[in-house]
């Protein structure tokens, strides 16, 4: 393990002409899917972070076949932004049906990517009621765990981080406020799940914050705790012998972390990838008494496994 304290402006510039929110590409979900293949080589999880990347995989070719999604209207998207309310939040918008149905799609898709153990969840999920998948995409949603199907809950995740980001891709950042509270996605309030350091263009040397659900991104200055606004004394912990490309930022006021992944010690860094892929620094984290504050909607953490 290892440490360095940091204070806020001692790394960011002066911010100016930063882009504040970075909306999710087209190719996310293939990106992370070479991503997560990439971490699986060597790793103790490796049969688990290819089944995830298989379910990355059948995310992008999900992606490529949705239609044009009904977005909010252009007067109910400005009064969201008049008021500093993020225009897609899970309580506020009427998902469409259509995720059930790119639910049982990755259910299916998966199949041969998962071990015999696994595959009874899958059978669930393509057999399920519609009253059923909107309950636990309720419960899902809300971070309620009771009553959850813990092996059913990854590929619902996965499906409503489709549906979610790509409404998210048809804005457009003037169309969005900044937040009213920076340690949720402008977007759809949601938690983020990790945050980047980026590199390139405008946005190098930038942190931003990676949205769990809606994949969008926010820029919220370094050495700053997400969770409480806390600036003060705040460490920076990673695995002893790893390559630095993921730390844990945490903060000694509200005794919480989030992960934080650099692009410039490895550009194909991916939030949601390399937060799964890197469970030791939670024990780690969890060791020193730290939660976390960041959500991750392939890994619930309802049980003890
Ligand atoms: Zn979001
Ligand atoms: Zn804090």
């Amino acid at each position: 393990m290892s440490t360095t304290i940091l204070q806020p402006g001692q790394i960011e510039g002066a911010s100016g002409d930063i882009p504040e929110l970075r909306l999710p590409s087209a190719d996310l979900f293939g990106n992370r899917a070479r991503r997560l293949r990439q971490l699986a080589e060597g790793h103790s999880l490796a049969d688990y972070l290819r089944f995830l990347a298989a379910l990355a995989e059948a995310q992008q070719l999900a992606v490529g076949q949705l239609g044009d999604l009904p977005l909010p209207s252009a007067g109910q998207l400005e009064q969201c932004r008049a008021h500093h309310m993020p225009p897609l939040t899970p309580a506020g918008w009427a998902r469409d049906p259509i995720w059930r149905s790119l639910a049982r799609q990755l259910a299916a898709a998966v199949r041969t990517a998962t071990p015999a153990a696994g595959q009874a969840a899958l059978d669930r999920i393509v057999a399920s009621a519609d009253d059923w998948l909107e309950a636990q995409a309720a419960l899902l949603l809300e971070s309620r765990s009771e009553g959850l199907d813990l092996a059913c809950a990854p590929i619902l995740g996965a499906a409503l981080q489709v549906y979610w980001s790509q409404l998210a891709h048809r804005l457009t950042p003037a169309q969005v406020a900044r937040p009213e509270y920076p340690n949720l996605c402008p977007v759809c309030g949601s938690h983020p799940v990790a945050s980047v350091a980026r590199i390139g263009g405008a946005e190098n040397g930038l942190r931003y914050l990676h949205c769990a659900l809606c994949e969008s991104e926010w820029h919220v200055v370094r050495a700053k705790c997400s969770n409480c606004d806390n600036t003060k004394d705040i460490a920076y912990y990673s695995i002893e012998g790893g390559d630095g490309a993921v730390r844990a930022e945490a903060c000694p006021e509200c005794h919480s972390y989030l992960k934080i992944v650099h692009q410039d010690k490895d550009p194909n860094v991916d939030p949601v990838a390399d937060d799964l892929a890197s469970l030791a620094l939670d024990l780690l984290m969890g060791e020193h008494g730290y939660a976390t504050s960041g959500a991750n909607l392939l890994m619930i953490h309802g049980s003890e496994t």
